[in-house]
């Protein structure tokens, strides 16, 4: 999905539709439903603003018991859009690189893909798919949260740990 830069008002416009986002602009995750996108976008000179809403939602497989899961996504976004020369010419000021830039070329700006690196940067680096999600007996290799195998297991998540009764320290003095 394609836009020409030059054919984007400079008053600006929005957009509401829906997106298949292709697989391969997705780093992690299988996106199996549309997402809703709503995106506005104002141009001056050859500089875009755009300022996206994205919402759906991503397969992921969780990375303690390795089930796969819907993950929420429900994210709004700006950025600006220069032309990819601007980086050549080292027309890019310090304050472009503080803020969130990306780059067209040909005179284009990339759609599907402006919207999958919004949803690439969402997808947590180690998903889980349920926050007290059990794991993977490292025992039986029984998914915990679905049997309760009954192995003893010591507690390798620190949150876990916290949990267990502090061991009586007797009070010499009282
Ligand atoms: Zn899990
Ligand atoms: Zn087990």
């Amino acid at each position: 999905m394609l836009l020409e830069v030059g054919k984007i008002s400079e008053r600006g416009f929005s957009l509401d539709f829906q997106m298949v986002v292709n697989q391969r602009y997705l780093v992690e995750g299988k996106a199996d439903s549309p997402f809703d996108i709503h995106l506005e976008l104002e141009r001056k000179g050859e500089r875009v603003k755009s300022r996206s809403r994205v919402q759906g939602k991503v397969k992921l497989i969780c990375s303690r018991c390795a089930d796969e899961f819907s993950y929420g996504i429900d994210s709004e976004f700006s950025v600006d859009i220069l032309p990819v020369y601007y980086l050549r010419e080292e027309k890019v000021s310090l304050q472009d690189k503080e803020l969130d830039t990306i780059f067209y070329k040909d005179g284009k700006i990339d759609i599907e893909k402006l919207i999958a690196d919004q949803i690439n940067i969402l997808i947590p680096m180690k998903p889980l798919c349920k926050p007290d999600c059990k794991g993977i007996c490292p025992v039986c290799g029984a998914n915990r949260n679905k049997v309760d195998c009954g192995h003893k297991i010591e507690a390798l998540n620190p949150k876990l740990s916290q949990l267990k009764p502090i061991p009586e320290v007797k009070n010499g003095s009282a």
